[in-house]
């Protein structure tokens, strides 16, 4: 059953990867922006919000990179579209205790619960957690759409 279940994930991770969510700009409209790095394994990944009375009223995501940074991208647009921002940034806080600590997600994490398997690996954990860092740097950067962020600075889940 084991073998199954990560076949299951495996499916929902490429995907998400093929054909990544909210995919794009959002140009003009967007109030909140990051560029977010994973030098490690070369992925890239930008992140766009248009934040309307505190909810993520919008979301695109544009980058490259391997399939598990690409999927998680694609994920995490599909939770936070429609959050409030506070919710958003908790949801990174649950990412990285998934990551991290190895718990279980919530239930409306749904497709997310696809990357639990890559906790045991912290190289890719790296990967996983770019869409996340880039979001919270996204929310809480007072550069409006620009600014930027990488996972060497401040690391999820090597210690
Ligand atoms: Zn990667």
């Amino acid at each position: 059953p084991d073998v199954g279940l990560d076949d299951l994930y495996r499916d929902i991770l490429l995907d998400h990867y093929r054909s990544p969510r909210n995919h794009g700009q959002l140009d003009e409209r967007a109030t909140h922006g990051a560029d977010g790095s994973n030098p490690l394994c070369g992925d890239e990944l930008r992140v766009e919000l248009a934040v309307e009375d505190g909810a993520i009223a919008d979301v695109a995501i544009d980058g490259r990179g391997c399939s598990i940074s690409q999927a998680s991208a694609s994920m995490m647009s599909v939770y936070v579209r429609e959050r409030g921002t506070d919710e958003a940034l908790r949801a990174v806080e649950t990412f990285q205790q998934m990551m991290v600590a190895g718990e279980t997600p919530p239930e409306d994490f749904a497709d997310i619960e696809a990357l639990m398997g890559v906790a045991k690996f912290p190289v890719r954990v790296k990967c996983a957690s770019l869409a996340w860092k880039t979001l919270e740097q996204a929310l809480t950067s007072s550069n409006g759409p620009e600014s930027a962020v990488t996972t060497d600075e401040r690391s999820m889940g090597d210690d």
